[in-house]
C-alpha cells in the first residue's frame, strides 16, 4: 500500500488546496475516458481518489497521519479496500468537481449522465429593437412576427463549438484543466495570491482541438430568426416586452441573451393619445355649428355618425364613451374626445361678404359668452352610432 502523499505527490504538510490541486492533476491524467481499456490508468485513478478521499477530510487525515492505513480502514470507499468501482469515485467528489468550472465537471458530470454544472461558453448579449405599432393595433393587442437579424446557435455543432464532444477538445495547457490561474506576488505587506480564470481557455479548463467547421468553434453564427411577439392591449409608448432567451445566441453553449422589444407608437392620421384617451379634431363650418348636424368620424373600429347640436361652440369637447385605449391593467377603457373647431373662411365671394356683412350687426351674432354658462360643462357627453 503505498503512501497516500506519495500517491498525489504533496508532502505531508501540504494544504487542502494543494491535495486538491495535485489530485485534480492526476484524475485528469488517468481519466478513464481518456485513458480507456488502460487498466493501469485506471487503477492510478483509483488510487489517486482513494487518496483524496482520506486527506481532503481533516478527520480522516489525522487519523492516517497517526495510524497510517490501519487509521482509516473501513471508512467509507477509502482505507485500504479501495474505489469497486469508478462511478463511487464521481459521486464520492462531486464537491470539487461540482462547480468552479473545470474540466472535471464536463467529465464527471457527463458520466454520470447529467447533474452538468460546467461554466459553458460565454452569455450571448440582450438585443433591443423597437417595434412600431397602430392606434388601432395597440388598442386591440397584436401578435407581431418580426425578423431579428441576430447570433444563432450554429445547427451543425448545436451551438457546443465543436461537432464530437469526446475528441475534439483537449486539456488546456496554461492552467492544466483547472480553468484558473494563481499568481504570487510580493509586496511589503506580504505574499498575495491572485487567482484568475485562465486567460488560454477562459475557465473552461480545455479547449477546442477541432473546431466545428460550419461556425469556426464559436458555436454561433450570424443569422436571422422570425420571433413571435405578442403585444396586450394598451401598451405605452417606450413600453418593454422582453423576451427571454431571445437575444443574441451565446457562444459555445453559453446561455443567449433576452429580446427587449420596446414599443413604439405610429403617429396616426386622426387621432392623437392622452393616457387612455384618443383626441379627434372636428372641423365644422358656421352654417353647420349654427344650425346643428351630423357628422361622420373617424374611430379605432371604424366610422361612425355623431349628432352636433345647433349652437355649438369652437372649442367644445365632445366625449364619446369607452372608444378609447383599454388599461393594460384592468377593464378600464378610455374615451374618444372629439374637438369642435368652427372654420372660419380665408376667402369669401362677393355674395358671400355681403351676406356676413347684414348679419355682423344682428343681435344673435353678438358673442354672449355668459349665456353658456348654465350649459353643462365643456366636456359633453355624446351618443355615437356606427354608420
Ligand atoms: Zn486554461
Ligand atoms: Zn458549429
Amino acid at each position: 500500500m503505498r503512501d497516500y502523499y506519495d500517491i498525489l505527490g504533496v508532502d505531508r504538510g501540504a494544504d487542502a488546496d494543494q491535495i486538491k490541486k495535485a489530485y485534480r492533476k492526476l484524475a485528469l491524467k488517468y481519466h478513464p475516458d481518456r485513458n480507456p481499456d488502460d487498466k493501469e490508468a485506471e487503477e492510478k485513478f483509483k488510487e489517486a481518489a482513494e487518496a483524496y478521499e482520506v486527506l481532503s477530510d481533516p478527520s480522516k487525515r489525522q487519523r492516517y497521519n497517526q495510524f497510517g492505513h490501519a487509521g482509516v480502514r473501513g471508512a467509507a470507499g477509502g482505507g485500504g479496500q479501495g474505489f469497486q468501482d469508478i462511478n463511487d469515485i464521481f459521486s464520492a467528489f462531486s464537491d470539487i468537481f461540482g462547480s468552479g468550472g473545470s474540466i472535471f465537471d464536463e467529465m464527471f458530470g457527463g458520466a454520470r449522465g447529467g447533474g452538468r454544472t460546467r461554466r459553458q461558453g460565454r452569455p450571448g448579449n440582450d438585443l433591443r429593437i423597437k417595434l412600431p405599432l397602430s392606434l388601432e393595433e395597440i388598442a386591440e393587442g397584436t401578435e407581431k412576427k418580426i425578423k431579428v437579424r441576430k447570433f444563432i446557435e450554429c445547427e451543425t455543432c448545436t451551438g457546443k463549438g465543436v461537432e464530437n464532444e469526446a475528441t475534439d477538445f483537449e486539456t488546456c495547457g496554461t492552467c492544466q484543466g483547472a480553468g484558473e490561474v494563481r499568481q504570487v506576488s510580493r509586496s511589503v505587506f506580504g505574499q498575495f495570491v491572485n487567482v484568475a480564470p485562465c486567460p488560454t481557455c477562459r475557465g473552461e479548463g480545455r479547449i477546442i482541438k477541432n473546431p466545428c467547421s460550419e461556425c469556426g468553434g464559436e458555436g454561433r453564427m450570424k443569422g436571422e430568426e422570425t420571433i413571435n411577439i405578442t403585444v396586450p392591449a394598451g401598451v405605452l409608448e417606450g413600453h418593454y416586452l422582453t423576451l427571454r432567451g431571445a437575444g443574441n445566441a451565446g457562444q459555445r453553449g453559453g446561455a443567449p441573451g433576452d429580446l427587449r422589444v420596446e414599443i413604439e407608437e405610429k403617429k396616426h392620421e386622426d387621432f392623437t393619445r392622452d393616457g387612455l384617451d384618443i383626441y379627434h379634431e372636428l372641423h365644422i363650418s358656421i352654417p353647420e355649428a349654427t344650425l346643428g348636424t351630423e357628422v361622420d368620424v373617424p374611430t379605432l373600429k371604424g366610422r361612425a355618425r355623431l349628432q352636433i347640436d345647433p349652437g355649438i361652440q369652437s372649442g367644445k369637447i365632445l366625449r364619446m364613451r369607452e372608444r378609447g385605449i383599454p388599461d393594460i391593467e384592468s377593464s378600464r377603457r378610455g374615451d374618444q374626445m372629439v374637438r369642435v373647431h368652427v372654420w372660419i373662411p380665408t376667402r369669401l365671394t362677393d355674395e358671400e361678404r355681403s351676406t356676413m356683412e347684414n348679419l355682423k350687426d344682428a343681435e344673435n351674432f353678438q358673442p354672449d359668452p355668459s349665456s353658456l354658462a348654465d350649459r353643462k360643462g365643456f366636456f359633453s357627453r355624446v351618443k355615437d352610432v356606427f354608420s
